[in-house]
């Protein structure tokens, strides 16, 4: 017989309540309810949650899939709408526009990938150069359309999108489901996390004297980090010398023309602003770097640029770039903020609490805590952190843009060197490597590094004895079937009132 070295872990306690305490008790209330006892829920309301975060990559579909979440329920819950990418404005250069959109573009070329046909095309017969008349998502996005993926065999049975939403309110839902599958939530402060001997948690300490004891606890008390950072001391990896931006005002504001399906990402002088289209309002928020931009005069810039009225005060985030230096040690697993925060240009959080859960379901332990498994887990939340601090830089270095202070340090300042290798790669031949399964994959890389105003120096070489003329047909009869594809879908307006429209618009 084989000996066990733990127990089954029996008592799962998560500390906190915003997004990731609800997905993570969600999700484990429902995918792991026949191996665990007790799931606990701690967070206090008179502490509250971050309250932003609301838009999302298309991974938060399987999550809500998995879980039995109908999707235009959810959308009507959460007073969402439908995101097929994110147009960048004054990005590259100052009155430049770029789209990075969800899905694929055209079509790959027998072995060879779509984008090397397009270079060539671009490179050597001075073919379209805007990426984004090959991506039914973009063009889609630009005609105010939208619809959920149909049929085969066209660009329409692959759209990808993914949503904006009212984050609170997926916070309520997912609290809802929670609770329903058994989750006990207990409001109450931490005042003390109580370690063991062998320096584990053996129990949380709440305010009134209340004492709760667990074998695994998830740390989702966000920037705080209470647990696995204050208790636990794991140190943290500071990035902000590669991305400046470290504060946020953000404000509602009533809705303004028709939602667009897709978030706006302004650039300014010192950050960029957020506008996010919901049913019932419209998220906006600037993010900014206080060493370039001190937080009076960012507030009169944001508040300049609002474009109806405010529905609440603005509210000042103040954050740091960076991760714990590991994401599990001994019975404690942080996700959320707690883990870390890389600020929100590409809306990767919600994605990395997703993967978290996910990655956790794969290692689960039993109290014997392995830590094979824990480095395991580290290391594949330590590489994929790294992976969008290095797209998110992107956005910042490779900027034509010199027009103030901020600009100029984000284009000299030293990248670090998985970055480097690959702009290296791209400015050659434009190739686009992808060897390590990252979130972020060759459409969204190229979207970025093109729309920025990084171009190869030349085509890829296999492309060059390739008929020119022949490829050229090719390449417009793609465009042809991607622009007759967005003139059939319905406007993302219609779409919404047809199939989920919020309550306030019944
Ligand atoms: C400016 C900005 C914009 C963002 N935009 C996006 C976006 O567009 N897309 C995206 O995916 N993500 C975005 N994010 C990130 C997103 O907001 C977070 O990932 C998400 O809200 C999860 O936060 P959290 O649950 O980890 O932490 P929080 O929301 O801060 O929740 C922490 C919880 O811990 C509890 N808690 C803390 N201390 C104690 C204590 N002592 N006792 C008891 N309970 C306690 C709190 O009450 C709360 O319930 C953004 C973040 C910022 C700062």
């Amino acid at each position: 017989m084989v000996k066990h070295p733990g127990k089954a872990v029996r008592k799962v306690v998560i500390a906190g309540g915003g997004t990731a305490g609800w997905m993570c008790a969600a999700w484990f209330s429902k995918i792991l309810r026949d191996d665990i006892e007790e799931i606990v829920l701690v967070e206090s309301e008179e502490i509250g949650t971050v309250g932003v975060g609301e838009a999302t990559t298309p991974y938060i579909r399987v999550f809500n899939h998995h879980l039995g979440i109908d999707e235009d329920a959810f959308v009507r819950d959460t007073q969402g709408t439908f995101k097929l990418g994110i147009e960048f404005e004054d990005w590259g250069r100052l009155g430049h526009t770029y789209h990075h959109p969800f899905g694929a573009n055209g079509r790959e070329f027998g072995s060879l990938p779509f984008h090397a046909i397009w270079l060539r095309d671009v490179l050597e017969r001075g073919g379209p150069s805007d990426l984004g008349l090959y991506n039914l998502q973009s063009v889609a996005a630009r005609n105010g359309k939208f619809m959920r993926p149909q049929g085969q065999n066209s660009p329409l049975a692959g759209i990808e999108y993914a949503f904006h939403f009212d984050a609170g309110l997926y916070a309520m839902t997912l609290r809802h489901f929670a609770e329903a599958r058994g989750v006990t939530r207990i409001e109450g402060r931490i005042e003390t996390v109580e370690l063991s001997g062998t320096g584990s948690i053996s129990a949380l300490l709440l305010n009134e004297a209340r004492r709760i004891e667990g074998d695994l606890f998830i740390d989702c008390t966000g920037f705080r980090a209470l647990l696995l950072g204050e208790a636990l001391q794991t140190g943290f990896e500071d990035w902000s010398h590669w991305l400046p931006c470290d504060r946020a005002y953000a404000a509602p504001t009533a809705r303004v023309g028709a939602p667009c399906p897709y978030t706006r990402s302004m650039a300014m002088a010192a950050g960029w602003q957020w506008r996010i289209p919901l049913q019932h309002r419209d998220g906006n928020g600037l993010v900014f770097a206080s060493h370039f931009l001190p937080e009076a005069e960012a507030l009169d810039i944001f508040l300049g640029n609002l474009l109806a009225s405010r529905m609440s005060d603005p509210k000042l985030i103040r954050f740091k770039t960076g991760r714990r230096k590991v994401s599990w040690h001994k019975n404690c697993v942080a996700i959320g903020l707690a883990a870390g925060f890389l600020e929100p240009l590409e809306s990767t959080s919600i994605m990395l609490i997703q993967n978290g859960i996910a990655r956790l379901q794969y290692y689960f332990p039993d109290t014997g805590f392995d830590q094979a498994d824990i480095d395991a887990y580290n290391r594949a939340m330590n590489r994929e952190y790294e992976d969008i601090r290095d797209f998110l830089i992107l956005h910042y270095h490779a900027s034509e843009r010199d027009d103030s202070e901020f600009w100029r340090y984000c284009r000299a300042m030293p990248v670090p060197e998985s970055l480097a290798h690959r702009l290296d790669l791209f400015r050659s031949r434009g190739r686009i490597p992808e060897e390590r399964g990252e979130q972020f994959r060759l459409n969204s890389w190229l979207a970025v590094m093109w729309g920025q105003g990084l171009r190869p120096r030349s085509a890829d070489p296999l492309t060059l004895s390739l008929d020119g003329d022949g490829l050229g047909t090719w390449l417009s009869d793609i465009r042809d079937v991607i622009g007759k594809c967005s003139d059939i879908m319905p406007t993302h307006e219609d779409f919404i009132l047809r199939h989920c429209r919020a309550a306030h618009l019944a």
